[in-house]
């Protein structure tokens, strides 16, 4: 097992694999930037390295400086955590380079799967559904329009390399697609560092279903179920949740099959979710994390397995044994993204936290990096804890999650927690009518 490991992220990641570090006997080596100096990530390490100033771009995503960190520790491997580094290509390489294991996929399937051109041409090789639309890099005006006028608009300009709900545009007609080609080019260029786009029918009520994946490095490969994450704000999530209750059992058993034969077609190793978006009784593949991501925690509530923990075993070479291949689900499990921000202006809402009281009970966990006195920090992502509970039924699962929204009080700054109040309490949400568009329609209302 790997001796000491260095957590390349900050905030409630960075606590969940220094806990799962513990759980192994592992040593912890935390980065930080100056403005995180005090964070909780920092505290609870068992060492610290200052990386860099407050911008990220000269700290948490400062490659020299984070493996100079790693060096200088004795670290043996490094944990990207997500977002940051964590599908970077270069930081895993060069860290494999540096001698220190990388805990997630090969360099060359972060790669493979971070250009969603080529991952798309994957899974259309495997048989397996995707939205119409280009299947290669759209090259010239003419191009596009043949596509959207083959496909019909509206239709959907994605980034090759793009992440994070941005770099997509929606196109309703010839004159618009005409006018906006350059400028979304121009814009994922700026984001991205590549001004590939591809095109695809926009689809205009669907729900988005992914599959955790967990495969060792012998070529095992299984599913952990699946997730839904149709309550989302600008193609983010802020709502999750296990299992889907809402597609029937037949069409879900596709679903799973197909993610674990795209991960095992590229002898993926590590955890890692395959998305896809669900319609009028058919899925479209839309893309691969290869990471673990922000939502694992519902998994690990309904499968009773450690997601962060197994994925560090796995990086040491450990196999999927018994215990995986008789995974039991059981009950259901959400997931709040509660974020420092204005609720009118929904901007982010840094400051000093205080009167912090976090809720508890039964099936109730709270994955954050906070204490009373903690500054949120303006300069990283508004995230600032995940409120996760289980129970034995979704209706049971609304209602202690409603309760648990009720008790959770962060002082000194503005937080989503009273729009979660109001969604869970809202029939449409309670009935499970959800499509991507959900959350539009319930703000509008
Ligand atoms: P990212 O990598 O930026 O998260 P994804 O491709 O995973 O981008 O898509 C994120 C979200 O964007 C989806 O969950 C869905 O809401 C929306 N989306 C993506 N492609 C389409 C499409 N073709 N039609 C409608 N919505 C889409």
């Amino acid at each position: 097992m790997f001796k000491k490991i260095l957590i390349a992220n900050r905030g409630e990641i960075a606590l969940r694999v220094i806990r799962a570090c513990r759980q192994l006997g592992i040593k912890t080596v935390a980065i930080h930037s100056t403005a995180d100096r005090d964070s909780l990530h920092v505290k609870l390490a068992d060492e610290s390295v200052c990386v860099g100033p407050a911008p990220s771009s000269k700290s948490y995503l400062n490659i020299p400086s984070i493996l100079s960190a790693a060096e200088v520790t004795g670290s043996d491997a490094v944990h990207p955590g997500y977002g940051f580094l964590a599908e970077n290509y270069e930081f895993a390489k060069r860290t494999q380079e540096c001698g220190m294991k990388f805990i997630g996929p090969s360099p060359h399937n972060i790669e493979l799967m971070g250009d969603k051109i080529k991952a798309k041409q994957i899974v259309k090789d495997l048989g397996i559904p995707l939205i119409p639309g280009s299947y290669a890099k759209v090259k010239t005006e003419n191009d596009a329009l043949a596509i959207a006028s083959d496909i019909s608009f509206p239709v959907i300009l994605k980034a090759a390399l793009g992440g994070g709900g941005r770099g997509m545009r929606i196109i309703s007609h010839e004159s618009e697609l005409r006018k906006s080609l350059s400028l979304v080019r121009n814009e994922v260029l700026a984001h991205f560092g590549s001004s590939d786009i591809y095109i695809e029918k926009y689809l205009n009520k669907p729900r988005h279903i992914e599959v955790q994946i967990v495969a060792d490095q012998d070529g095992h490969v299984i599913h952990l179920g699946e997730r839904e994450c149709s309550v989302q704000r600008n193609y983010q999530k802020i709502l999750e949740e296990a299992p889907c209750s809402f597609i029937s059992d037949d069409m879900k058993s596709k679903i799973l099959q197909d993610a674990v034969k795209i991960a095992s077609s590229i002898n993926y190793q590590s955890v890692g979710t395959i998305e896809f978006l669900f319609q009028d009784d058919t899925y479209y593949f839309i893309e691969m994390n290869t990471r673990i991501q922000v939502e694992h925690p519902v998994t690990e509530m309904v499968t009773g397995i450690d997601l962060v923990k197994t994925q560090i075993q796995i990086a040491c070479g450990a196999k999927l044994n018994e215990s995986f291949s008789d995974v039991q689900f059981k009950g259901h499990a959400m997931e709040c993204r509660i974020n420092a921000e204005d609720p009118e202006t929904l901007m982010p809402y840094p400051g000093e936290i205080h009167d912090y009281h976090v809720p508890g009970g039964v099936g109730v966990r709270v994955d954050a990096a906070l204490y009373n006195g903690c500054e949120v920090q303006p300069f990283y992502d508004s995230l600032i804890a995940k409120l996760i509970v289980h129970g034995d039924n979704r209706n049971e699962v609304i209602n202690k999650m409603r309760n648990a929204l009720d008790e959770y009080v962060i002082g000194g700054i503005k937080t989503n927690i009273h729009l979660f109040r109001k969604i869970l309490k809202d029939p449409e949400f309670v009935q499970g009518n959800l499509n991507t568009s959900y959350l539009k329609r319930f703000l509008k209302v």
